[in-house]
């Protein structure tokens, strides 16, 4: 099968991936990873248990996410100054924090969930316009969307780029089109090959490089206004969890216990251990994770990057 991205009919396997069962494909030309088999359609429940979402869809605990609304703040902000303005489509919205401060901005915001439950709090809290099924079943009108974004969406979707040329066709000309994804070819994917946290497996379908994106993108009439290598949401985690999971500590074990306080207790009280000497690492990981964070970035080898791109 060719690389949906460079074309190229050349692939070779990468490694067999921490899940069992799957490994990862990657182009031998513009470094696109596939995880092999794809999750089929009925398997996807497995993976995405009411509890990924969180309870009434909060995650983690209260210092995290008053970072994560932060982040997305200043997201919103920088979205508004560089797309025309108009309405708006998050593909993948999640808990629908970037939307409801683009609508304070004055933005016409839109939607698009997985399913009910993952659309729950951006419905019922934040009184959100949201649509739930698959994306590409959305019928839309040609050039309807000033903005589109896939933040950390892409990866997820089983055709990301049938995906992308359907926000191509319901973007106006001059609308700009916004995804972040990880990047298989950064610093921190390279070092830990299958033990990089955001490979995500199964749930990632598809591991982009910048390469393989930038391809992509301008085989669809995009031309990439920004690119940033810098994100503090997603890159130091990346590099703390990975040296962990790397050391051999039971799979992200502190993004579990991070993440609720059900997972939290059940996690502790079956690796005492463990919960002791991840908090012995964790100040001295930290502190190289941030400083990893300024060289990845120097680098242009960022673990997670934000592109920009404008219709043409
Ligand atoms: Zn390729």
């Amino acid at each position: 099968m060719n690389c949906p991205c460079c074309g190229s009919g050349r692939s070779s396997k990468a490694f067999d991936s921490i899940e069992p069962g799957f490994r990862v494909q990657q182009c031998s030309d513009c470094g696109l990873g596939r995880t092999v088999p794809a999750l089929r359609a009925e398997e996807l429940g497995k993976y995405y248990p009411e509890t990924y979402y969180g309870r009434e869809n909060v995650r983690f605990n209260f210092v995290i996410e008053w970072l994560v609304r932060l982040f997305r703040w200043r997201r919103a902000r920088l979205l508004r100054r560089l797309a025309p303005p108009g309405p708006v489509l998050d593909v993948g919205c999640g808990r629908g924090f970037i939307l409801s401060y683009l609508k304070a901005l004055g933005c016409e915001a839109h939607g698009t969930e997985l399913s009910d439950a993952a659309a729950w709090h951006a419905r019922n809290v934040l009184g959100l316009e949201v649509s739930s099924g698959d994306f590409l079943s959305f019928p839309r009108g040609p050039g309807r969307y000033n903005a589109v974004i896939f933040w950390h969406t892409l990866e997820h979707l089983p055709q990301p780029f049938e995906a992308l040329a359907l926000a191509r066709d319901i973007l106006k000309t001059g609308g700009l089109l916004v995804a972040a994804v990880p990047n298989f070819e950064s610093d921190q994917a390279r070092l830990f090959g299958r033990h990089w946290f955001h490979l995500d497996i199964p749930r990632h379908f598809t591991h982009f490089s910048r390469r393989a994106i930038e391809a992509l993108l301008s085989r669809l009439g995009f031309r990439i206004v920004r690119l940033d290598h810098f994100s503090f949401e997603q890159n130091p985690y990346g590099w703390l969890q990975s040296f962990l999971d790397a050391l051999g500590f039971d799979h992200n074990f502190l993004y579990d216990v991070l993440k609720d306080r059900g997972a939290r207790t059940r996690r502790i009280r079956r690796h005492p251990v463990q919960a002791l000497l991840t908090l012995l690492l964790l100040p001295p990981l930290a502190l190289l994770s941030l400083l990893l964070l300024l060289w990845e970035t120097a680098r242009r080898r960022g673990g997670a990057i934000e592109i920009y791109a404008v219709k043409q």
